[in-house]
């Protein structure tokens, strides 16, 4: 629901609310700004009235697939005497999504602050923050706010007096996309080649040293200080019955002023281009990912598509990750297609067989096509090869490559089959780079 006084064409900076200040980074910032109040009101809290809120609140993962947060943590086993795990997902790498790591670098505290909340509601003394290696910048960043959490008596024995234990480890994984899917991110972390696991069993009930673990995105966890601050109607005011709340629309490629834009979910696409300034000057939108690129594209006849969960798996897509890729009328589908195909068959493990194979082959198909040496039955090909890898594969990484191939080419079969009939492509890529 969005109400008067929070239209949803209204940003809402909750997470990124200090990032103005060039010192956003430090405890002492961030405590000036309120932080870590949230979690002196948790530690005076039943840890099953904060899983409870959580649930209440509506929170859904904001990783990409949405799965309520709350609901996640209660799924942890009662009986179980292991010891459970936190483990933060910090490995973002979807090819668009570019929200964890600037929120992570700008405000390393509120995810901090997340942790000790939701590692004393779900019960855990050991966190881990799972952060993608080739970001140094981010990780030393990382590191240096739990230093100073340790130094104030927010991390460790005895959190601020409560009797509560946690340590925080951040962990560094080598630069593996598929370590970003939650059971391959478990086993780096067992020190073990990333490689999914077959679910279930969910990580909640068999996940880390086959323990009860909870995994969450970096931004799902970082919203918890603010439910826990503002309260449940707080959170269930901004956004849609069931996709509440709030969060990151990160906006790429052809937009006047790209960035992160925080707003509250069901802001559509066109409310958003109107507070980045709108498509590049001189051009239209031809397509967008709502988002990442594992999220079937959308175009101009889905700018009105509140962005919430339900509105856009109505539209044909799925919300995803909020990475809003824009690409106008200078782009090729085929060759930008053809670029997230081939970023997902050198990040495919090679595990399973349909997306081994299926993505290899896929960019053969694709490569041939773009420069105008392919045929008309090779878009049926194509189709079949998705057909093959929808469903059948390990882990999500099958699915989310074949959505672009199949959405393109149910927006933009002419175009395909242009680069057929012309014997190459009718595009002047030099026209669709950012800075042309
Ligand atoms: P999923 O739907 O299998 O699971 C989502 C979460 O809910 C997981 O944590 C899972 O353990 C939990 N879950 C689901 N059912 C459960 C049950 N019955 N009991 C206990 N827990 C349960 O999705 P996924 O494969 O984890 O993620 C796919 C999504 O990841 C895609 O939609 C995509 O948007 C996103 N993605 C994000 C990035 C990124 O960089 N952030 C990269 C690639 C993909």
């Amino acid at each position: 629901m969005t109400t008067d006084a929070q239209p949803a064409t209204a940003l809402t900076p909750v997470l990124s609310r200090n990032w103005d200040r060039p010192d956003s980074f430090t405890l002492q910032s961030y405590r000036e700004t309120g932080g870590y109040e949230a979690l002196r009101t948790a530690l005076n809290t039943d840890p099953d009235s904060l899983v409870n809120m959580v649930k209440s609140s509506g929170l859904r993962g904001r990783g990409g697939a949405g799965f309520p947060t709350g609901m996640k943590w209660s799924f942890l086993p009662a009986d179980n005497p292991k010891p459970r795990y936190l483990v933060v997902n910090a490995d973002e790498s979807e090819p668009g999504t570019c929200k964890d790591i600037p929120l992570m670098l700008a405000n390393p505290h509120v995810l901090l602050e997340g942790i000790v909340i939701s590692a004393y509601a779900i019960r855990s003394s050991q966190a881990f923050i799972y952060v993608r290696g080739e970001v140094l910048h981010v990780i030393r960043r990382l590191k240096h706010a739990v230093a100073e959490a340790y130094d104030a008596g927010l991390l460790g024995r005895d959190i601020l007096g409560s009797g509560f234990d946690l340590d925080v480890v951040v962990h560094a994984g080598a630069g593996a996309y598929i370590c970003g899917e939650e059971t391959a991110l478990l086993d780096s972390l067992e020190g073990y080649r990333g490689q999914p696991r077959l679910k279930p069993p969910f990580p909640a009930v068999s996940g880390l040293y086959a323990s009860p673990t909870v995994v969450n995105n970096v931004e799902s966890i970082a919203s918890v200080p603010s439910i826990v601050a503002n309260g449940v109607e707080w959170f269930t005011a901004m956004g849609t019955e069931k996709s509440a709340g709030f969060g990151f629309f990160s906006l790429s490629g052809h937009v006047a002023r790209p960035g992160q834009y925080e707003a509250p979910l069901g802001v559509t696409l066109r409310e958003l281009l109107d507070m980045a300034g709108g498509v590049r000057a001189g051009h239209e939108l031809k397509f967008w990912t709502p988002g990442g690129s594992s999220t079937p594209i959308l175009t101009d006849e889905h700018l009105d598509t509140p962005l919430d969960f339900e509105s856009v798996g109505s539209a044909g897509s799925m919300l995803g990750t909020r990475a809003l890729q824009i690409f106008d009328d200078t782009t090729c589908v085929v060759r930008a297609v053809g670029r997230w195909i081939a970023f997902y068959a050198h990040e495919s493990c090679g595990k399973c067989t349909p997306c081994r194979e299926g993505n290899f082959w896929m960019v053969q198909v694709l490569d041939r096509l773009e420069k105008g040496e392919g045929t008309e039955d090779e878009l049926d090909k194509l189709l079949d090869i998705c057909d093959n890898l929808l469903g059948r594969a390990f882990c999500a990484l099958g699915d989310g490559a074949a959505s672009p191939v199949m959405s393109s080419i149910q927006h933009f079969r002419q175009e395909y089959i242009d680069h057929v009939e012309q014997g190459g492509c009718p595009f002047d890529h030099r026209k669709s780079t950012v800075w042309g």
